[in-house]
């Protein structure tokens, strides 16, 4: 479950839970219906391969039955037809286990009754020992990502923090350059020192936010912005070289620059100074490829600042 996106945690910890009832209990079908966990508006899951099985659709039919029933603590055997609740006994028979979950979610697991005993008081009790086991491993896992989220984001902007952008870099030059295109992107706020002093400390920080959702917004999923230190970012381009860096770097220099940020009823600007470093073979490591793309971000300055500066290959 730990693997998993966080909103697909209780999709999938449930499905397993309908496949070990359906094991338990013998039967060819079980659901899980419920609303607002993890993540998930609607929570729909069932033991088998259908696209929505028949006991899912009766399910979603009864949903209010089984709402009610799910924020109960006790599982009941009910006749439903349709949206009622029936009193006649050829109607199909359901159980319905109500599962803890921190309000205002809720969820229930629905298995249908086939004997004319109903479910025995063991098999019920088997039921709720099986819900309450998935929801403690769909919390666990959802606590463990949200931990390694935190670890490896930046708390104020969002994006990486250093110390998983030094990582992402080492795993890129494991592969050789000619497999693994790479250049990378050194920014450093310009004048930020004069936007705290005349703006206040807070306001930096909403810049520092603005900004790194700016950047975002510009590049692909595949890319990777984090935030290095202080005002500086750090944008890894996998799989690009050179030539197309450097449009890349004038695009986020010119959203940037024409982006506004309100603060408090005003409206503050920002430009950027960028350094550029394509990989070569002759980078030895990621520090290397850094320094280079540092040095180009040192010409930008002083050249000016609000521009973007190449590194040069290596000489001699
Ligand atoms: P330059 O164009 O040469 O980069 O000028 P600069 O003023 O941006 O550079 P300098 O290194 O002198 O100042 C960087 C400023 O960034 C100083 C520091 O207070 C500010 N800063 C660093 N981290 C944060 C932060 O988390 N929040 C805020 N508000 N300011 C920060
Ligand atoms: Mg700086
Ligand atoms: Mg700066």
């Amino acid at each position: 479950l730990r693997t998993l996106p966080a909103d697909e945690i209780a999709p999938h910890a449930f499905r397993m839970l309908s496949s070990r009832a359906c094991e338990l209990l013998a039967i060819d079908d079980a659901v899980v219906l419920g609303h607002g966990y993890l993540g998930n508006e609607l929570l729909l899951a069932q033991s088998g391969e259908h696209l929505v099985s028949p006991l899912a659709q009766a399910a979603l039919v009864a949903r209010g039955i089984v709402r009610i029933h799910a924020q109960n603590r006790e599982p009941v055997q009910l006749w439903i037809d349709g949206a009622r609740i029936s009193d006649d006994p050829h109607a199909p028979r359901y159980a319905i286990g109500p599962m803890r979950l921190p309000a205002p979610a809720w969820a229930a697991l629905v298995v249908p009754v086939r004997t004319a005993e109903g479910l025995s008081t063991e098999e019920q009790l088997a039921l709720v020992e099986l819900a309450r086991i998935a929801v403690m491993h769909a919390e666990a896992a959802h606590a463990a990502i949200q931990l390694r989220r935190t670890a490896e984001h930046d708390a104020l902007t969002g994006c990486l923090n250093r110390r998983s952008l030094d990582q992402s870099l080492a795993r890129e030059f494991q592969m050789p350059v000619e497999q693994s295109p790479l250049s990378v992107l050194f920014i450093d706020i310009d004048w930020f020192k004069r936007i705290n002093d005349n703006f206040g400390h807070a306001c930096g920080d909403q810049c520092l936010r603005s900004l790194a959702a700016t950047l975002r917004a510009e590049l692909r999923p595949t890319d990777v912005l984090g935030r290095y230190g202080g005002e500086e970012f750090l944008v890894l381009l996998p799989g690009h070289d050179g030539a197309a860096s450097r449009l890349i770097a004038e695009r986020l220099r010119q959203a940037v620059e024409h982006s506004v940020i309100e603060w408090q009823g005003m409206q503050v600007k920002l430009t950027i100074s960028i350094g550029m470093a394509a990989r070569r073979g002759e980078d030895a490591d990621a520090p290397a490829l850094l320094e280079r793309a540092d040095k180009a971000l040192y010409l930008a300055k002083h050249e000016g600042r609000n521009c973007v500066r190449v590194a040069p290959a290596y000489s001699g």
